[in-house]
Order: C-alpha cells, then sequence, then structure tokens
C-alpha cells in the first residue's frame, strides 16, 4: 500500500512517515500543494493524508483538482482546530475523512486503513441476483444487457448493491446519495426509486426495489 503524505513543516512530515512506514506502509512525502497535486495526478497511491495549510497551492485545491481530474484516490484531510475552514467544506469539496490536528497516529493509523477498504471495496465489482454494478466504468449491467443510468440513478444503484436486501431508510439514502448537506426537498428519493424502477422493469429480471412500509427501501430478489 502506498501513501502520499502531504506536509509542509518537515518534522511532521519526517514523523508522519517514520510512523507509516513502520505500519508497513510505502510512503512518498509532498512538501507542498503543486508537487502533491503532480505526484497525485501521476497516480499509483492508495490513499493520500492532505495537509490544508500549504505553500503554492492549499489542500483544498489540490483535493479539488484531482477530483476535477476524475482521480478517485481516498483522501484524509489533516485539518487545523482553529483553522480558516472547516470539516464540513473538506467533505464537501470530495475528501473522504478529515483528522483534526493535533491528532494521534493511532488514529490516523486506523482512518487510513479504513479509507483503504473502502477504496477497495470503490473499485471492486458489486453484483446481487442479476445485477451487476463496476465503479470502474461506472456501468450497471442486469443479465448481460446494460442499463443506461444518470450520475444520480448510478450513485443509489451503487448504494442500494452495496446494501443489498437491507431495508435503507429515506434519511439514509439522502445523507448516502445526495450528501449530508443536501437541503432540498427530501422527496427527492422517492422520485429517484421511481425513476431507478422503470429502468430495471425494462430489463426483466429478478432483482427489484421493494417499499418496505414506514421503514424505507430494499433491494431485493422475487
Ligand atoms: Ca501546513
Amino acid at each position: 500500500m502506498r501513501i502520499l503524505v502531504v506536509e509542509d513543516e518537515a518534522r511532521m512530515a519526517t514523523y508522519l512517515e517514520k510512523c507509516l512506514v513502520a505500519e508497513g506502509f510505502d510512503v512518498d512525502v509532498a512538501g507542498d500543494g503543486e508537487l502533491a497535486l503532480e505526484r497525485a495526478l501521476a497516480g499509483g497511491y492508495d490513499a493520500i493524508t492532505l495537509d490544508i495549510m500549504l505553500p503554492k497551492m492549499n489542500g483544498y485545491a489540490v483535493c479539488r483538482e484531482l477530483r476535477k481530474a476524475g482521480v478517485d484516490v481516498p483522501i484524509l484531510m489533516l485539518t487545523a482546530k482553529d483553522g480558516e475552514y472547516d470539516e464540513a467544506d473538506a467533505l464537501d469539496i470530495g475528501a473522504d475523512d478529515f483528522l483534526r490536528k493535533p491528532f494521534s497516529v493511532v488514529v490516523l493509523v486506523a482512518r487510513l486503513r479504513a479509507l483503504l477498504r473502502r477504496g477497495e471495496a470503490r473499485s471492486a465489482t458489486l453484483t446481487f441476483s442479476d445485477l451487476s454494478l463496476s465503479p470502474k466504468s461506472k456501468s450497471v449491467s442486469r443479465d448481460g444487457s446494460e442499463l443506461e443510468l444518470t450520475p444520480r440513478e448510478f450513485a443509489l444503484m451503487e448504494y442500494f448493491l452495496y446494501n443489498a436486501g437491507n431495508t435503507l431508510s429515506k434519511a439514509q439514502l439522502l445523507e448516502h446519495v445526495w450528501g449530508a448537506g443536501f437541503a432540498g426537498d427530501p422527496n427527492v428519493v422517492e422520485v429517484y426509486v421511481g425513476y431507478l424502477r422503470k429502468k430495471l422493469d425494462s430489463v426483466p429480471g429478478k432483482a427489484r426495489i421493494q417499499t418496505v412500509r414506514g421503514r424505507g427501501y430494499r433491494l431485493t430478489e422475487d
């Protein structure tokens, strides 16, 4: 597992590198935002720890540029307690998690491992019944025929597949598919479940989204 540590304070960078190497990771260090972006765009990392206040380009800009370029490597942002930005910003711009400075290395490593597991899951094909979803090619097929989904429908399908067989409440679906900051009409969930059902039914098969009265929805097999 290869980690890019982005940190401009030399002592902190050396300390992090030492700790992560001791945990069995391969570590590269970038001391400014531009170098971090260049290295991360070149690829090959399983996760990135990203400081915010950096010379040349701040951590937010680095994260935003990476996501814009379609790089979906897990990013753990290291935020300062009384910094200019807060954690909500970190998640908004596409970071996967954040950790507030000062942090313990034990916690940092635990968070990194959690992100790495998520990263692996993110690239593995998900299947249920006759449905198959590839996160890499962003495609869903049923019994071999591809379903044409919008990005939001895809995200919803992905979340249903991760949780196949489990009942998901509207609140859970909203939080995971539309984001915790979503301020629109929560009925959007019903609308999109409706779209997805229509598309699923356009190809005859077994998997379907069932309404569980008073509780939510569930991907199930007839
Ligand atoms: Ca810094």
